[in-house]
């Protein structure tokens, strides 16, 4: 096959192999975040060639290309099953989780007729950053329910109280990434039926593991469709469905509900439109890769793959917990955790600074910042693991580093942020300084601000070959993160990201 091509496409091959050494291993289970590796060879081929004969395809149109409705057709049939959905549970295949928790958002808020600016979603702290992406691009307002940072589930009093005429959809998650935990969805349920008000379960990480969790050691609370209450699910296919990114699953209870998300315009002299997600030309690719998959793997196959995660979620969280100065969140009941400090070892750990010497022993785990809710209640800085089937292989060795690396650290002081931004920060708490300020500086002097502070997105990227964001001490990153305003630190982070394409 290579044979035929020309020598400037094969150079143009070439490159790009050499521009992907730079990326993170998306195989082997080194990295725990953002990939999930089923540790089945045979899935990413299939996945490949699946892609492959849709290559063309453009699934704008089901009635020109009706392949794309049969794989979408029994995609949404097997995560009806898996969801314990009734025949009357009907959806789509969107690109991904944020588009799905948008579109469950829009569905919600031009059935209830709220005008943009005019409505609000319900949700816990630590339900995905994707609900307040909705809430901006829709006109709504996202409220904020605080969660038991002991648990690290929503409570439900709480998200009662919160809950107004105006709110258009409740959203809780099963789990939520940050900590794991299921929040209470069969009492928050209770509450927003009593109110009218529709419930959408953000499972996009649980929702393809959790159907096959088992009932060991104590089984989980329900969260699908069984609830009475739940109106819409989010399940993403290219996490723990092991589809290549761009594929997801969004179900509803009402028809009418899932009528709502489509857009549709005959009033133009072109085509008429009718689009259930927001893209309009699309790619099937990560569709019929889905299909391929779960057609593979079917039930049986996920249950085996549960099985390996829980075996490993369990014998890692053990691990973490039997290490002096650690501590995992709350009790995850799902495939990802949280690591935090253990305030009451007399020698506790700063989890950042031991995720950096789990990297510097070559295991990539996630930082996450400190957060202050609603009720003046601390979520402590965490870091993430998110466990996938091939973990189980690499248990060994994960947790000699994982227990080497916090001998290392103990007693270490906490990462603290680039001595720039720590002046920055004091000039924020003594009043010289405040976040109008900053946010009305042009791009230029934010990028001026980050290059002082050593953050200058055009070092370390080594030409095309693209090795931006090399040198970037994550520990550092968020500890400035914690330490300024968090809309300056939002800001500093778009102007650094985008300054990674500039020229
Ligand atoms: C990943 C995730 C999302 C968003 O999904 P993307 O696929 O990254 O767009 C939403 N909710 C939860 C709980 C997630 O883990």
């Amino acid at each position: 096959m290579s044979e035929e091509l020309t020598p400037r496409a094969l150079d143009a091959l070439r490159r790009l192999e050499e521009l992907r050494r730079a990326d993170a291993p998306t195989h082997g289970g080194r990295v725990l975040s953002y990939v999930y590796d089923s540790g089945l060879a045979e899935i990413d081929e299939i996945a490949a060639r699946a892609a492959r004969l849709v290559q063309p395809v453009n699934g704008l149109d089901p009635t020109v290309f009706p392949s794309t409705v049969a794989m979408e057709r029994d995609l949404i049939a097997f995560g009806r099953r898996m969801l314990h959905g009734e025949s009357g549970v009907v959806g789509n295949v969107t690109s991904g989780g944020t588009e799905s928790c948008i579109l469950a958002v829009a569905s919600a808020r031009d059935t209830a007729g709220a005008s943009p600016g005019a409505g609000s979603v319900v949700a816990p702290t630590t339900v995905h950053a994707a609900f307040a992406k909705a809430a901006h691009l829709l006109g709504l307002e996202l409220v904020r329910v605080p969660v038991d940072p002991g648990t690290g589930a929503v409570r439900v009093d709480a998200f009662t109280e919160a809950l107004r005429e105006d709110t258009v959809l409740a959203v809780v998650s099963a789990p939520n990434y940050p900590i794991g935990a299921i929040d209470p969805v069969a009492e928050v349920a209770a509450a927003t039926s009593a109110r009218g008000i529709p419930l959408h379960v953000d499972a996009c990480l649980g929702g393809w593991a959790l159907p096959w969790w088992g009932d060991t050691p104590e089984p989980l609370p329900e969260w699908d469709f069984r609830v009475p209450g739940v109106g819409s699910i989010s399940a993403d296919l290219h996490k723990y469905g092991y589809a290549p990114k761009g594929v997801s699953l969004l179900l509803y209870r009402d028809r009418d509900r899932h009528r709502a998300q489509y857009f549709g315009i005959t009033d133009w002299p072109g085509y008429p439109v009718v689009n259930p997600t927001l893209a309009g030309s699309k790619s099937a690719a990560a569709l019929a890769s889905a299909w391929a998959i779960t057609e593979t793997l079917g039930d049986v196959g996920y249950r085996g793959l549960v099985d390996r995660i829980r075996r490993a979620t369990e014998s890692l969280c053990a691990t973490v917990d039997s290490v002096e100065g650690l501590r995992v969140v709350g009790q995850p009941r799902g495939p990802v955790f949280a690591v935090a400090s253990d305030a009451d070892s007399g020698t506790p750990i700063d989890p950042h600074v031991w995720a950096n010497a789990v990297r510097e022993r070559g295991f990539t785990l996630q930082m996450q910042p400190s957060m202050l809710q609603p009720d003046g209640t601390v979520l402590a800085r965490t870091t993430h693991l998110t466990v996938t089937p091939v973990t189980e292989t690499l248990l060994p060795d994960l947790e000699a580093v994982l227990r080497a690396a916090a001998e290392e650290v103990r007693g270490a002081p906490p990462a603290a942020p680039p001595d720039a931004l720590a002046a920055l920060s004091e000039a924020f708490a003594d009043g010289s300084v405040s976040a109008a300020d900053v946010l009305a500086l042009p791009g230029e002097a934010v990028a001026g601000a980050l290059a002082a502070a050593g953050l200058d997105p055009r070092k370390g990227t080594a030409g095309s070959a693209g090795e931006a964001g090399e040198d970037l001490d994550m520990a550092t990153v968020l500890a400035a993160v914690e330490a300024l305003p968090r809309p300056v630190t939002t800001r500093m982070l778009v102007e650094y990201l985008a300054g990674l394409l500039d020229e």
